[in-house]
């Protein structure tokens, strides 16, 4: 009998891309309010040409790219019933943090061979305007996690994009922004671009309470998991651990993990000591906020880090190197050299997201050992490809 055979048959889980960050559900279970009031506010594009600019503002987990990415797809599919030519793109700004990338994914969008570079960013606006203005486009732009854009690049683009509509002709083509951000970014702005944005433009997304949690959680077991494998004990369990965030992700997340854990037990359902054991590994596991300040060199530098550790508890800075510069080449940068990869190191370390020790190995003499302090490696590793791939 082979190694498997006794887990064959069992899976639990049998849709994993309906548990994964980007996976966007039809409904969206108590977000129904700002989903009205989002489409309340938008009507006029679609039937006036009239823009309208929005602000979402809630806590990390709470539905706001969701919410934003759905509200763009059945918007476009209604505008389309009366005949108004709707486009939308969403942009992440943590990974396009500057003017030049976020107009490049606008611009793109109509033109997948657009050049990315030779164009000023006034000559990228110009070729947006005219692509909406021939095709009487209007076009809502979703800046997510707005405020890094803001602390990075300042107020002009947003400015440039809430004025376009006074430059092109009336009606003929808009662009509409959708402005999502944990903080209320107004405090970012200039009195200028704030001007743009009335009070009624605020959509406020609330942490999620345990009742509303068991609904999304409910929703995802349908969604992804095999009848019968998941109780509504278990249900409620994942949605009152959830509720000391608020966070859907967390749920999400939590759920996933419950499950893979059962079809390694052989398991035919989730038990609630799956659950508690997801969830205490949860707490060793990976914190992805604490890579959000890392920039690119420094991303690449931990997956090296990453790599090296897949097979081992520690490894040493030459070998991260190695496993650094291939990276490098992966994703098309250039390497730098060994002082600054040591800085590089340095600041992770400083940051409590690797541990470094200095020993006397015998044959290499002084060499520094590097483990990870929480995360594991191929969570790690998971994450950074996923960050790096996005960026630009
Ligand atoms: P935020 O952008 O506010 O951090 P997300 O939109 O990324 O949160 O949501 C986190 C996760 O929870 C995603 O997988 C999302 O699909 C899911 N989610 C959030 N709100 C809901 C909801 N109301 N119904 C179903 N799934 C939700
Ligand atoms: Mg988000």
């Amino acid at each position: 009998m082979g190694y498997f055979d006794s887990l064959q048959g069992r899976a639990i889980i049998k849709d994993h891309k309906a548990l994964s960050f980007n996976y966007v559900p039809k409904e969206l279970p108590h977000r129904e309010p700002q989903m009205r009031r989002l489409f309340t506010m938008f009507r006029s594009v679609a039937e006036e040409g009239v823009p309208q600019n929005a602000l979402l503002r809630g806590r990390v987990g709470t539905g706001k790219t969701a919410l934003a990415k759905r509200f763009c797809l059945e918007f476009k599919e209604w505008a389309g019933k009366q005949h108004a030519a709707i486009e939308f793109e969403v942009v992440n700004c943590r990974r396009r943090a500057s003017n030049a990338s976020v107009l490049l994914a606008l611009v793109t969008h109509f033109d997948a061979n657009f050049p990315d570079r030779g164009f000023s960013n006034p000559e990228i606006l110009d070729s947006i305007r005219k692509t909406l203005v021939k095709d009487r486009i209007h076009y809502i732009v979703v800046l997510d996690e707005v405020d890094v854009l803001l602390r990075k690049a300042g107020t002009d683009l947003i400015y440039q994009l809430t004025r376009f509509e006074e430059e092109s002709l009336k009606g003929q083509g808009s662009i509409s922004l959708i402005l999502v951000s944990q903080e209320n970014v107004l405090d970012l702005m200039d009195e200028a671009s704030r001007s743009t944005f009335k009070p009624t433009s605020k959509v406020v997304l609330d942490r999620y309470t345990r009742e509303e949690l068991r609904d999304i959680v409910a929703q995802r077991v349908g969604l992804a998991f095999a009848p019968d494998t998941v109780d509504d004990d278990v249900i409620a369990q994942v949605a009152g651990i959830a509720a000391e965030t608020g966070d859907a992700r967390r749920a999400i997340d939590l759920l996933e993990k419950s499950g893979m854990l059962a079809e390694e037990d052989g398991a035919g359902a989730v038990a609630a000591e799956h659950v508690r054991k997801a969830n205490a590994l949860a707490y060793s596991q990976l914190d992805s906020g604490r890579l959000d300040d890392l920039d690119r060199q420094k991303l690449l530098a931990l997956l090296g880090v990453a790599r090296a550790l897949k097979r081992k508890s520690s490894t040493t800075t030459g070998e991260a190197t190695g496993h650094y510069e291939l990276a490098c080449e992966e994703f098309g940068d250039k390497p730098r050299g060994t002082t600054q990869f040591w800085k590089y190191i340095k600041d992770l370390s400083d940051r409590g997201i690797i541990e470094t020790e200095r020993t006397r190995s015998g044959t290499e003499g002084l060499t520094t050992l590097i483990t990870l302090t929480e995360a594991s490696a191929a969570e790690l590793e998971e994450e950074l490809v996923r960050r790096l791939g996005d960026g630009k």
